[in-house]
């Protein structure tokens, strides 16, 4: 018998499953027993008799229900879950019947994880690694995934895992069971090397024969242990015999960025094995990037457009009207004399009277009836109203009363259908002949009874003399040199007007008002779009949401795996946050790229766009912050995946 004291003390160790409103199983009756660093136990027992549930116990992938576990003196009840981990990652090394190797990293990446958890570096790792798969005769295998290896060497491979951190207790249930007899004494030769070498090997078997090579047997039935050949002579070089706890030490900071790295190099392994249904899920966030930005630069781009267009005529203009509502009122209009007056303000930089009225315009033997307006040569490019055909009349027409006319396009057609050019054709206002020299371009009717294609466009001089014998204008329409003086302006046409008149009969209206409104209904628009893009995009995450708790579902026994060999929580939840992250990173650039592409293409197209960067920007962190938000609750959960539950799913 040893003196030293037990690294492993069980005391009254009970296991139940079901209870409350659920059957009670009893799986383990009361156990009690002693292990001693370095000593070589195999656990015996028929099949059912409760050796895995004693080893998940032993292992800490378990907890029992009743009774006390201490190791090396401490009781592990009062362990938390890091400080258990750290007892898997350092102290245990497990060999399942199953294997239980990850089934799309290497050999050598499988023998690496349990490093990977306790922070080795990279380099140091993969030397370890080939070191032990060069010890257990796979050196040539290194880079071979688990399916392409043989049962015996899958074993192997776990026992070298098993190592990585030390291994000082092997914990190994059934490790030959799914074994040829020739592999399983291979497997078996290698426990009894690693006994003889100070490992603290734990052995659970059905097999009396495989059992016979342990040291001590422990024969266990039903939940009980009903023999112990007890403590043999311990070896004297033995492992671990003392346990320095330090479980929150780990893994050093420098070690961060390699931690990132890996958790994207791993993440990246599991997107190309499942890069058919990520590209779909990717879909859904390269669909929701790319709308946010092609939605908000076409957006912006119209509005900028019709504010661009509607500002190149009537930003800057202020219209006065006469106004003679009350016949009481001794209202008079506004005269030429005003309109010199009105000049004089500093801020006009264009007085433009217009005298407008209805007459019948033939020609041949058409006639119609229709609007005639009486302007100066100014009002062709005040009102951005170019001539298609023809020129418009100049100031000399104006000053010499020229009788030439401008019409609009529509009046051309409906007056001179088969006129084919009908500039130089003489027509009648009134009895007046006018000669054609220009035709408007065409403005397009905005109420349908009016429009300014049928307008007749002539000087003002000639309008009010030989036409409608009228001196003042119908109204005035006044260019402000500066547009952000239309209301210095405005006040000042007011405070003339009223000086001059001592009455307010006059009407001043500017456009601003109408600007701002069609403005407004373009932020609407936009608001609109940016909330279409918005929701896709929030399709997308439910997306990522849906594929990331696939994930865990499908690789909850990977998760298991990770946590028996030492995964901490964080390390899991890590993991699987990395790999939403990188989903809808790849998802965000891809969107990015592919909505400035649109973009671009729209551009050439003629559409306006106007790509904003900032919400370039903001749709790509969207897209990433989409990933963490709907990443998170999988990865949680992954993360508080029980152990022995995580393994024992399929
Ligand atoms: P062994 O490894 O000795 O073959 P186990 O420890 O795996 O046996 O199982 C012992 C008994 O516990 C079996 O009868 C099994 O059905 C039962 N058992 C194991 N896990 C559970 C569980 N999660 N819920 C209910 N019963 C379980
Ligand atoms: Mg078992």
């Amino acid at each position: 018998m040893s003196e030293s004291k037990p690294l492993i003390s069980l005391f009254d160790i009970r296991k139940h499953y079901g209870g409350g409103d659920k059957p009670r199983v009893d799986i383990l009756h009361g156990i009690s027993l002693e292990i001693h660093a370095g000593e070589f136990v195999a656990i015996v027992g028929a099949s059912g008799s409760g050796k895995s549930t004693l080893m998940n116990i032993l292992g800490c992938l378990d907890r029992p229900s009743e009774g006390s576990y201490y190791f090396a003196g401490r009781n592990v009840a009062q362990m938390d879950a890091d400080e258990l981990a750290w007892l898997r990652r350092e102290a245990f090394g497990f060999v399942f019947q199953s294997y239980n190797l990850i089934a799309n990293e290497t050999a050598q990446e499988n023998v690496e994880i349990p490093a990977l958890y306790s922070g080795m570096p990279e380099h140091a790792r993969a030397e370890r690694a080939k070191a032990l798969l060069m010890r257990l005769g796979l050196a040539d295998r290194c880079q071979y995934r688990p399916k392409q290896l043989s049962g015996g060497q899958q074993q192997r491979v776990s026992i070298a895992r098993a190592l990585m951190n030390g291994g000082s207790i092997i914990l190994a249930d059934e490790p030959t069971g799914a074994l040829d007899s020739r592999s399983g004494e291979e497997v078996m030769r290698l426990l009894n090397e690693l006994a003889d070498a100070g490992h603290t090997v734990i052995l659970i078997t059905h097999d009396r024969d495989v059992a016979a090579s342990a040291k001590r047997i422990i024969e266990i039935r039903d939940g009980k242990i009903i023999s112990d050949t007890g403590v043999g002579v311990l070896g004297e070089q033995t492992i671990g015999q003392t346990f320095e706890f330090s479980p929150k030490a780990l893994p050093a900071k420098s070690q961060w960025r390699g931690d990132v790295l890996e958790a994207c190099r791993a993440a990246w392994r599991v997107m190309w094995v499942n890069r058919f249904r990520t590209a779909l899920t990717l879909l859904g966030i390269i669909i929701g990037v790319a709308s946010v930005i092609v939605m908000l630069a076409v957006g912006m781009g119209t509005k900028e457009r019709v504010v661009s267009e509607l500002g190149a005529f009537g930003t800057n203009h202020i219209y006065i009207s006469p106004k003679r509502e009350s016949s009481r009122i001794p209202g008079r209009g506004i005269n030429s004399a005003d309109l010199e007056a009105l000049a004089d303000i500093p801020q006009i930089s264009y007085v433009l009277p217009n005298l407008s009225g209805s007459k019948i315009v033939r020609y041949g033997n058409e006639d119609v009836q229709t609007r005639i307006k009486g302007s100066r040569a100014a009002m062709s490019r005040m009102l951005s109203w170019p001539v298609v055909r023809g020129s418009f009349f100049t100031e000399e027409d104006d000053q010499r009363m020229a009788t030439v006319a401008v019409l609009g396009p529509r009046l051309v057609r409906n007056l001179m259908p088969d006129v084919e050019n009908p500039v130089g054709e003489t027509i009648l206002i009134g009895n007046v002949p006018f000669q054609v020299i220009g035709v408007l371009d065409s403005k397009g009717a905005v109420t349908g009874d009016q429009s300014d294609d049928d307008l007749v466009v002539i000087p003002y001089t000639t309008a009010s003399l030989r036409v409608f014998g009228e001196r003042d204008p119908s109204y005035i329409t006044l260019e402000v040199g500066d547009m952000k003086q239309v209301d210095v302006a405005e006040k000042a046409v007011d405070d003339l007007l009223f000086e001059r008149h001592r009455v307010r009969d006059y009407a001043l209206e500017n456009a601003a008002a109408w600007i701002a409104a069609q403005a407004k209904t373009q932020d609407s628009m936009g608001v609109m779009l940016a909330l279409i893009a918005v929701v896709s995009l929030g399709v997308g995450g439910i997306g990522v949401m849906n594929v990331m708790l696939m994930t865990v579902r499908e690789r909850t026994r990977e998760i298991g795996i990770r946590m028996a060999t030492g995964a901490r929580q964080r390390d899991i939840l890590q993991q699987f946050l990395t790999e939403a992250v990188l989903v809808t990173t790849v998802g965000g650039v891809t969107g990015v790229v592919l909505g400035l592409a649109i973009g671009v293409a729209l551009v050439l197209w003629g559409m306006p766009v106007i790509f904003s960067f900032s919400a370039v920007i903001g749709a790509f962190f969207c897209s990433v912050i989409t990933g963490v938000v709907f990443g998170f609750m999988p990865a949680r959960q992954a993360a508080k995946l029980d152990p022995v539950v995580a393994l024992a799913s399929e």
